[in-house]
């Protein structure tokens, strides 16, 4: 049993939001074991569009009016979810050819998506100067080779300047601007930059800065939107055509383990509206856009693997279940962490039962590192109970080795 020492290993408030139906988790309105048999395998990944829609809902109402809120599809890039996202997100960004040819698949306008990453090959750049979205150029070689794609295909590209900020950003999971990086052009070097572009008959519209992802703390968030939308009106002179596009990123995050806060979206929000009011004042046909991936999608989605094997090892417990990391290589402890922590698990079939003591979830693969739960405070689990791993909708199938070991890939459902 837990010591009083111990943290929870689950963030309360997650349990207490669980649906549940017939004294088993329900996703998508269905209890889990009836979900399983719906899909008729495990390990399968799960996603609820109902809270995906809730999830915008909440958004728009913290967002200052007008804001844009734009999908980046790295996060989740399963195809039914970005064409039900289509409907709610004003639009989508893309980071790789294969990312832009799944979206413009969908509903969305083609001048609501943006290309962004480094290493773009010119076969991507004319694809995406062909398919009409917005190019975010990342360095002045590219910015070069774009124009040579436009030429070619005797169109003129559009883009905006990647911007990697002159000030230092603290409190991001993963950061992702500021000093050096293989992201952006260097503020200083943008006003150059600018001219050469435009001189080359690129339609430069405005800026893209990406500081970091995974924040949960309000005022860095705050702190952060009101430095990049500085920046972005400091660079604004150069734009010859008027300044259109203020990409401001977004890095929302949300919590995995039992010490994660919740982002509070209501300051965030608020704290908003004077920037974005001063990008308004100063080029009224600029549009703000917001880009989320994981806030978005990240908490709509649940991974459910069958128990295959309990067993006990010298007084330990372990439940062997048909998933790993192969399929889940972030709850393994891949999320960037330096000590590997647990992602949020229940026991899906036995969701009003009291733990009876420490398990350790482990997968099928011959690596002590297919570790889903460490020691866990568990019910009593069974060969045959379904193990599900919470806040799995994004960074999961796609950003896993599916060919570690060989076994069949993960089946992934929108309900
Ligand atoms: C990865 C990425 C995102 C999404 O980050 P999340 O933390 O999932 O919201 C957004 N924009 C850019 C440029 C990215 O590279």
């Amino acid at each position: 049993m837990a010591d009083d020492k111990k943290k929870p290993d689950i963030h309360p408030a997650l349990i207490a939001a669980l649906p549940v139906a017939d004294g088993q988790l329900a996703i998508g309105g269905l209890p889990v074991e009836r979900l399983a048999a719906r899909v008729g395998r495990t390990p399968f990944y799960a996603y609820d569009r109902a809270l995906v829609s809730r999830r915008v809902g909440e958004l728009r109402t913290h967002l200052p009016e007008g804001v844009h809120v734009n999908y980046a599809v790295k996060a989740n890039p399963m195809p039914a979810l970005a064409q039900h996202l289509a409907g709610l997100v004003d639009g989508f960004d893309v980071a790789s050819g294969g990312e832009l040819k799944m979206v413009l698949d969908t509903p969305m306008p083609a001048g609501r998506i943006s290309f962004a990453g480094p290493g773009k090959t010119d076969a991507e750049l004319e694809q995406a100067v062909a398919a009409g979205v917005t190019l975010h150029v990342e360095s002045v070689t590219e910015a070069r080779r774009l124009a040579a794609a436009g030429q070619r295909l005797g169109l003129q590209p559009v883009a905006a300047v990647r911007v990697n900020p002159d000030f230092e950003l603290k409190g991001f999971g993963m950061r992702m601007g500021g000093g050096a990086q293989q992201f952006g052009i260097d503020a200083e070097e943008v006003p150059a930059v600018l001219g050469e572009m435009q001189g080359l008959g690129i339609d430069v519209v405005g800026f893209h800065i990406f500081t970091g992802s995974q924040n949960l703390k309000a005022q860095v968030l705050v702190d952060a939107q009101a430095a990049i939308i500085d920046l972005a009106l400091r660079l604004a002179d150069g734009v010859t055509g008027g300044l259109r596009h203020v990409n401001i990123g977004g890095g929302f995050g949300i919590p995995y383990f039992s010490s994660d806060p919740r982002l509070d979206l209501a300051v965030v929000g608020e704290s908003l509206q004077g920037p974005v009011d001063k990008v308004r004042a100063a080029h009224p046909g600029a549009e703000v856009i917001v880009e989320l991936g994981r806030y978005l999608v990240g908490e709509s989605g649940y991974y459910v693997t069958r128990v295959v094997d309990r067993k006990v090892s010298r007084g330990q417990v372990y439940l062997v279940t048909d998933g790993g990391l192969n399929h889940h290589l972030t709850a393994s402890g891949n999320l960037g962490q330096v000590i590997r922590r647990n992602f949020p698990v229940v026991i899906g079939n036995r969701l009003g039962a009291a733990a009876t003591g420490p398990a350790s979830v482990v997968g099928p693969l011959c690596t002590p590192l297919d570790l889903l739960a460490d020691k866990m405070d568990l019910p009593d689990a069974q060969v045959g109970d379904l193990v599900v791993i919470l806040q799995s909708g994004a960074y999961g199938p796609s950003a896993s080795p599916a060919g570690f070991l060989g076994h069949p890939p993960a089946v992934e459902v929108l309900v």
